[in-house]
């Protein structure tokens, strides 16, 4: 299966991104994973990057385009992949349908993840994770059982992302209010868009994405 994972930043994509890869072997393909670590590595790609990623403000379509174009042709995507944060533009949608012709494959579903920009804000602003496994938390709504402690992994670093700060939240989600909210009827005339409501109780989220890709498990045994 090939899957778009949509929506505004703190809408949840990655935490669900990494449960359905868990869960349901669906490759996760986050750009703005493999944009941090060009940054950390200090690349060429990270060099070009960081000025924009540290303002809240988009990486050219040609530098994503091109990591995507790059990466959907490793061995791991060979059974399909999930893509988180990509694409975020109509000009990186229109790159997408492109590349995926070119190796003679199809797009199978669009979810959105809607949430209200005014609830955003926290979320993103309280986020951390763990160092050691990546777990993701967040100080108002999802602390660690024990505090200090990863309930996944037990590892007591936990990191936060340089471009989780109020101004640069607010310039980010601009940026998806004007460059990748035009992605969504894009994708909705192809029959594509699922939206599901990411408000909910994370468990819901959960079970709805899996109803909308089709990959939920069998219903319980009726009783
Ligand atoms: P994310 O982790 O998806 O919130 O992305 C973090 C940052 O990386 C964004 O604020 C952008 O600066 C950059 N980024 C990630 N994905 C893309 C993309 N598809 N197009 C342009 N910039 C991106």
């Amino acid at each position: 299966m090939i899957a778009i994972l949509l929506g505004p930043p703190g809408a949840g994509k990655g935490t669900q991104a990494k449960r359905l890869e868990r869960e349901h072997g669906l490759k996760q393909l986050s750009t703005g994973d493999m944009l941090r670590d060009a940054v950390a590595r200090g690349t060429r790609v990270g060099k070009l990057a960081r000025a924009a990623m540290e303002a809240g403000d988009l990486v050219s379509d040609d530098i994503v385009v091109q990591i995507i174009a790059e990466r959907i042709t490793e061995p791991d995507c060979a059974n399909g992949f999930l893509l988180d944060g990509f694409p975020r533009t109509v000009a990186q949608a229109e790159a997408l349908d492109a590349m995926l012709e070119d190796i003679d494959r199809k797009l199978d579903a669009v979810v959105e993840i809607a949430v209200p920009e005014d609830i955003l804000m926290k979320r993103i602003t309280g986020r951390f994770s763990c160092a050691e496994c990546g777990a993701v938390y967040n100080e108002y709504f999802r602390p660690p059982k024990v505090s200090g402690r990863c309930d996944v992994c037990g590892g007591t670093r936990f990191v936060r992302r340089k471009d989780d700060n109020p101004e640069t939240v607010r310039q980010r989600l601009a940026a998806y209010r004007a460059q990748t909210e035009p992605v969504l009827p894009y994708y909705e005339k192809k029959g594509l868009l699922r939206r599901v409501d990411g408000e909910q109780p994370i468990g819901k989220v959960a079970s709805d994405i899996d109803r909308a890709l089709g990959v939920e498990g069998p219903a319980p045994p009726a009783c």
